[in-house]
């Protein structure tokens, strides 16, 4: 499939004379290939606040919303719901998405990195078949991360998992310890406080 196609969804429900979310259009950033793929975690408090779990795969960001956000203790089953695929350029993006638009709210990127996916086959069919294992390099998060897709009766489900492995740490909780964005060091409350400002 085309990958206008499979942004179409994202487009649909946004008005880019409005938000300053990318349009995906750019081609050159969508054909953009880095040694390895990349993955990003956005928060975003929006009417309920939530983590963004995207990875690139087959140049388009596949992406989850995770309300509780990661956990780097394998204990820890978290809830993640599919959504939209978002175009790469997506992957840098931080600002607030005006009222009354689709994801109204703060968006800053929590955390950012290459992965290595651990299955030996393609990343995308791993996700068609609801069981992807990939290796975080990321600033906060590192390690074994499964993408496990489960079905409760006739409710489907995923969970996103820590792996047990060595940069498992049960101890840690970064998604309270450590709130702010890598990319500019403000956390969400400073980026609410400051737009509040220039307005
Ligand atoms: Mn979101």
């Amino acid at each position: 499939m085309e990958k206008k196609d499979r942004l179409e969804e994202y487009r649909s429900k946004r008005n880019f004379s409005r938000t300053r979310e990318p349009s995906g259009t750019d081609i050159s950033q969508g054909l953009r290939q880095g040694p390895q793929p990349l993955f990003v975690i956005q928060k975003h408090k929006a009417s309920t606040l939530h983590y963004d779990f995207r990875l690139e795969v087959d140049g388009v960001l596949k992406s989850w919303a995770v309300p509780k956000g990661p956990s780097t203790n394998p204990s820890e089953k978290r809830l993640a719901i599919p959504t939209e695929d978002h175009p790469l350029d997506y992957a840098t993006f931080e600002g607030t998405i005006p009222q009354n638009e689709y994801g109204a709210g703060t968006v800053l990127v929590w955390d950012t990195g290459r992965y290595r996916n651990l299955k030996d086959k393609p990343i995308a069919q791993a996700i068609d078949e609801g069981q992807a294992e990939i290796w975080l390099e990321g600033e906060k998060l590192q390690g074994g991360y499964a993408l496990v897709r489960t079905a409760r009766g006739k409710e489907v489900r995923w969970l996103l998992l820590k792996m047990r492995d060595e940069k498992a740490d049960a101890r840690r909780n970064p998604v309270s310890t450590e709130p702010a964005s890598v990319i500019s060091g403000h956390t969400i409350e400073q980026m609410e406080a400051k737009a509040q400002h220039d307005e």
